[in-house]
């Protein structure tokens, strides 16, 4: 519903992430003896074309996926065809699986192992591993190191990696959620991290359900991440930040399940669905959503808007009867007498209406503005909105 954006620290975390993890595997692929055969010239080559551009690969905009996409068309449009296998060794290598499977920690706690000078079969226990988590965790935050020290030190149990993970994940996602802190500077990046930092409060697709992450001893749950270019069938985009949208199980699962958004389709990232479309009610007919730009036509019809909407129709017709019970003459009535402005009168009645750039703080945000645009004009909407 609104245009989406990436932080510069989201950007920094994910390459870090990319360079570190899927970087290697494909290196790794390349040379790699793959079940008795070698890989072909071909598969080789298309693995080079991965590596040189892995960083759009990782964060490179939407158009610059397209030309990759382009290239790729041109070149290797028959990489996967017959040889299954390749394929899914590409998306293994790209490891979205792992990424989002990861316990938060996961990461850091691997990096800080391979940095230490120990052992690889160490135990996290290990007094250097420790010394060496506590000063990656300064770099990004001293309290934040200090409590989790505090923690680890408290402990009267064996240290395990296990044990560290979820100390680590649940200290830190207060942190992030709560303090800002920078986590560019810190060696962990999880799906966690990146909703817990972009604070998206409800579904961009349809607005209508909440996808706040939660993170807790007894429980976690996250939104979705949806690719907005499937990735069976572009395994090479799985990891790419700009094709991950945070989305509702609904939207992601049941609504878009295997449908596919085609190169032509602008992402998230590109179109401000708010502005692409509008809310429209009269008594009687069905709630429409009108194509303002025809780019939108393609969520509509996926995410079945119109006919998620439907089920608000109530809402509508609430504020057209206020609208009728409560005449601008009316109002201004009630004003001239000076115990209340006409902008509380408005509020009063209307209830709480959202501006434009909080669409996604609360579900309905953008029906109930496109409502009350089109019942009591903008001058009203303006004058409520917060
Ligand atoms: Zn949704």
């Amino acid at each position: 519903m609104q245009k989406l954006t990436i932080s510069k620290d989201e950007l920094i975390c994910h390459k870090k992430y990319f360079y570190d993890n899927v970087v290697d595997k494909l290196n790794q692929m390349k040379e790699e003896y793959r079940d008795g055969t070698y890989i072909s010239r071909k598969q080789r080559k298309f693995l080079s074309l991965c590596l040189y551009y892995k960083k759009q690969l990782a964060i490179g905009k939407p158009y610059q996926l397209r030309k990759i996409q382009q290239i790729i068309d041109k070149k290797y449009a028959d990489i996967f065809e017959k040889d299954e296998k390749f394929k899914n060794a590409v998306e293994k290598a790209f490891g979205y699986d792992d990424f989002s499977s990861a316990n938060l920690g996961c990461y850091l706690l691997e990096y800080v192992k391979k940095k230490s000078n120990v052992r690889q079969h160490a135990s996290y226990d290990n007094k250097e591993i420790l010394e060496k988590l506590y000063a990656e965790l300064e770099k990004c935050d001293i309290e934040l190191a200090n409590e989790i020290r505090t923690k680890i030190e408290d402990l009267n149990t064996n240290i395990t990696k296990k044990i560290l993970e979820k100390i680590i994940g649940e200290t830190l996602v207060v942190y992030i959620a709560e303090k800002d802190i920078p986590i560019d500077r810190l060696r962990e990046w999880n799906p966690y991290i990146m909703q817990f930092h972009r604070k998206i409060r409800t579904c961009p697709y349809c607005n209508r359900q909440y996808i706040t992450p939660i993170y807790s001893k007894t429980g976690k749950t996250r939104a979705d991440l949806d690719h907005f270019y499937s990735k069976s069938r572009y395994p090479y985009f799985s990891m790419s930040i700009y094709n991950l949208v945070p989305s509702c199980k609904s939207c992601n699962s049941s609504l878009k399940g295997m449908k596919e958004f085609s190169f032509e389709d602008k992402t998230p990232y590109e179109i401000s669905m708010d502005d692409s479309a509008e809310f429209r009610y009269w008594p009687s007919c069905k709630i429409e959503f009108f194509e303002k730009d025809k780019a939108i036509h393609a969520y509509k019809e996926v995410f079945k808007i119109e006919e998620s909407y439907e089920f608000h129709r109530n809402d509508a017709k609430d504020l057209l009867r206020k609208s009728l019970r409560y005449s601008s003459d009316r109002i201004r009535e009630l004003a001239e007498m000076g115990y209340i402005s006409e902008k509380e009168l408005y509020k009063f009645i209307i209830g709480k209406t959202s501006t434009k750039e909080k669409i996604l703080e609360e579900p309905l945000n953008k029906f109930k503005r496109d409502i009350v645009k089109e019942i009591f004009g903008e001058r009203i909407l303006k004058m409520v909105e917060e």
